[in-house]
């Protein structure tokens, strides 16, 4: 009480000396402090975090370090049973590199394909010997989106087999309904509905383009890994497809040999967006692999500021920020420790700071829960558990702004809302930008649809009205391309050693994106009624409005 007393008078205070003419009665917004940032920023990148991979000692670190500056600020623990942390168990899943064995069989005879040179497959985090044969049918894009009149399996016969089906989603598909529709999950999911009890994915020649099969190869010693709900179980799984692969365009073209349709036949389809309808293939399979699983926990952390309104305290405006990164690389370079400084000790300190921010100003009426998330880099992981096991009710989460890696290097003069435009949030930042002179720029990349991409997602899965705010491409500089620093920060700096703080911050922009995501929240905290989703809007339908 006394913390907020004081604010209230330096900001009158600073008020007057600023400019008398202003009106008198009307606080001044709390101003973001660049030292703090700083100082959080500088933590967290710590070599001697060792990159904050989720479950490791570093981050363990990064986790208690944010529980304290909560604790500074005097914010309510939401974790588990009064603390700051919300602890989660994981499953860890590693494959044994000389384990996966593939063998295809045809009328010709069998035929042994490579590991990982023709095909590949992850470490499965439900067997530790998977193993799978069956006869192959191929199930286009093993997509069903009635919304988009797509079904995939409308005239096939999967029960018992093995489905493969091509990587991606048809061209014509919008970008973020059809990023929800290619995602692995929902392509499990459909196959598993259908009866199907292993999967291969085929590359296509858009899936080269973007992800050529080389560059997955370095990520074959990557674990999987997953949360466990309380009796130990994995999230997100289906046991009933007992392996899956990964085919180069060389290993696919052999499961089409003496099939209906060659794989260059289907791939000058795609090239039309026209979507082959699925067939049985002459060819059936024989797959092993053998991976070892370790238990590991990691967790959230979890802070709330309690709202004013005696009613609407009780909805919950949620700020995520993940807090951990990919921990020490493998390679031989004298750099190892991805320090993860703009992915995402930026965001988290933002989230830090916010915190303060609003913890010193006067109360918004509805409740604000700070969330620093694990496990992000593994699959959105620590969002997801704190999503399906939330510390306030679900339905009276209102909404999500999420802070991840935004690129401070550059004096921005606008905002990106990735998201925004799915409810009426679009108006919410709209004005809050506006407020903080600053205007709101529409998605620059809705091809990478990056609304799925980040921890607000797992959010949304559960109904909640999502935004991820980043800098905008334009700067204050008409010398400076803000696109153009993004890009170039993906190519040589993202998950790499060299995202650390030798980078060149820019600590104007810092500010000013702190203070701007300050705004966001307290507009929504603060608005008469919670966020909705736009009427007929595609994931308000399909994830249920749970208000
Ligand atoms: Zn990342």
């Amino acid at each position: 009480m006394k913390k907020i007393l004081l604010a209230l008078m330096m900001t009158a205070l600073l008020g007057c000396q600023d400019d008398v003419s202003q009106a008198p009665h009307t606080a001044k917004a709390p101003q973001a402090d660049v030292n703090k940032i700083k100082a959080h920023i500088t933590f967290l990148a710590d070599d001697l975090l060792e990159g904050r991979d989720t479950g490791s000692h570093g981050h363990e670190i990064a986790s208690l370090y944010i529980a304290s500056q909560f604790a500074q600020l005097d914010l309510k623990p939401a974790g588990d049973d009064g603390n700051y942390m919300q602890r989660a168990s994981f499953r860890q899943a590693f494959l044994e590199q000389e384990s996966p064995k593939l063998v295809l069989k045809t009328a010709e005879g069998e035929q042994s394909l490579d590991y990982p040179k023709e095909y590949l497959t992850g470490a499965s985090t439900v067997y530790e010997y998977a193993a799978v044969s069956g006869q192959l049918v191929f199930a286009g894009y093993g997509i069903v989106a009635p919304e988009l009149q797509h079904d995939d399996y409308a005239n096939i016969d999967v029960k018992g087999k093995v489905v493969v089906v091509l990587s991606g989603k048809p061209k014509s598909f919008p970008s973020e309904e059809g990023a929800h529709f290619a995602s692995r999950s929902e392509k499990n999911r459909h196959a598993v509905e259908q009866g199907a009890i292993g999967m291969i994915t085929i590359s296509t020649p858009l899936a080269e383009k973007v992800r050529p099969y080389q560059n997955l190869l370095s990520y074959i010693h990557t674990p999987s890994v997953r949360w466990l709900d309380k009796e130990g179980n994995p999230s997100n799984v289906y046991p009933q497809l007992k392996d899956s692969a990964y085919f180069s365009q060389e290993a696919a073209a052999k499961l089409f040999a003496n099939a209906p349709m060659s794989l260059e036949q289907i791939y000058a389809e795609l090239e039309e967006d026209k979507s082959p309808a699925g067939f049985d293939l002459p060819v059936s399979i024989d797959m092993s692999k053998t991976s070892t699983h370790n238990l590991i926990s990691s967790p959230n952390v979890a802070a709330v500021l309690p709202g004013s309104d005696p009613d609407l305290k009780n909805e919950f405006v949620v700020y995520s920020a993940h807090s951990d990164h990919i921990g020490i690389s493998k390679s031989v370079a004298k750099d190892k420790i991805n320090n993860g400084a703009m992915d995402n000790a930026t965001g988290t300190s933002m989230l830090i700071e916010t915190a303060r921010m609003m913890s010193e100003g006067p109360a918004p009426k509805r409740s604000v829960l700070f969330l620093a998330v694990t496990g992000e880099e593994k699959g959105l992981l620590g969002a997801d558990y704190f999503a399906h096991n939330p510390t306030v009710p679900i339905q009276n989460i209102v909404a999500d702004v999420n802070l991840d890696m935004p690129v401070l290097t550059y004096e921005f003069s606008d905002i990106i809302a990735f998201g925004a435009n799915h409810s009426d949030l679009q108006q919410t930042v709209s004005e809050a930008a506006q407020k903080a002179g600053l205007t709101l720029s529409p998605d620059p990349m809705p091809e990478q649809a990056i609304f799925t991409r980040s921890d607000h997602y797992a959010f949304v899965k559960q109904g909640v009205p999502s935004v991820f705010v980043v800098p905008g491409w334009t700067s204050t500089d008409p010398n400076v391309d803000g696109g153009k620093i993004f890009t170039q920060f993906l190519h040589t700096n993202y998950h790499k050693p060299s995202d650390d703080m030798n980078q060149e911050f820019n600590w104007k922009a810092a500010k000013k994106f702190a203070e701007v995501n300050l705004q966001i929240g307290t507009t929504i905290a603060n608005q008469a009624e919670r966020p909705k989703w736009n009427d007929g809007d595609f994931f308000g339908k399909t994830f249920g409005i749970k208000n």
